[in-house]
């Protein structure tokens, strides 16, 4: 069976990817938080997971299971905390996350981590946990750690075809065109691993 999710292999068949083609992993970050009356809390994390699992199906890499739960909502860019269903961790809970999920890959012997992230109030929390996670294991486990955000890719060109009268930053973007038309793209099925 061919698949890119990580999390429906057994430990046999994800060892012996590990020892023959070392499989480049994706990890999706989201949140769960409110997104609209229109949109799923999860949104962002069933996103990055859609985003990496169309990423993994060309490069042949396997998207690990995401980090579901994010760092939390800010007014200016996700609503605040106030909402109902808007479930967060703190800091150093995401930290603490990322960190173990760097060590735990590169024990399996994975050089290339992705860290695949949805959630705008997530970045800098990311990039401590890879700093920490990449310290505990040592220039020896020759892993490369990448974060980015999906949102990178869009193009210049892409932005002002979408939006005719200026694009208002991604931070405004919460729950509006960009991830509403990400939604209404990804199918179900990549939507997610379980
Ligand atoms: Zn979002």
């Amino acid at each position: 069976m061919s698949t890119v999710w990580m999390n429906e292999l057994s430990w046999v068949d994800y060892q012996a990817r590990m020892a023959n083609d070392k499989p480049p992993i994706l990890l999706p970050v989201g949140a769960l938080e409110q997104h609209g009356p229109h949109l799923p809390l999860g949104t962002d994390g069933l996103l990055s997971a859609a985003v990496a699992a169309d990423a993994a199906a060309r490069v042949g890499g396997l998207v690990a299971p995401t980090l579901s739960y994010g760092y939390k909502s800010q007014p200016k860019c996700g609503g605040g905390q106030h909402f109902c269903g808007t479930t967060s961790v703190d800091a150093a809970t995401l930290i603490g996350s990322v960190r173990d999920a760097v060590r735990e890959f590169a024990r399996h012997g994975v050089t290339k981590l992705v860290i695949l992230n949805g959630h705008y109030e997530n970045q800098w929390f990311l990039i401590e946990g890879i700093d920490l996670g990449l310290r505990d294991v040592g220039p020896g486990a020759r892993l490369e750690v990448m974060r980015l955000e999906y949102w990178d890719f869009m193009t210049p060109e892409t932005l002002a075809h979408v939006f005719t009268d200026g694009f208002p930053g991604f931070a405004l973007e919460h729950a509006a065109v960009l991830e509403t038309s990400m939604m209404l793209h990804y199918p179900r099925r990549w939507c997610g691993s379980i």
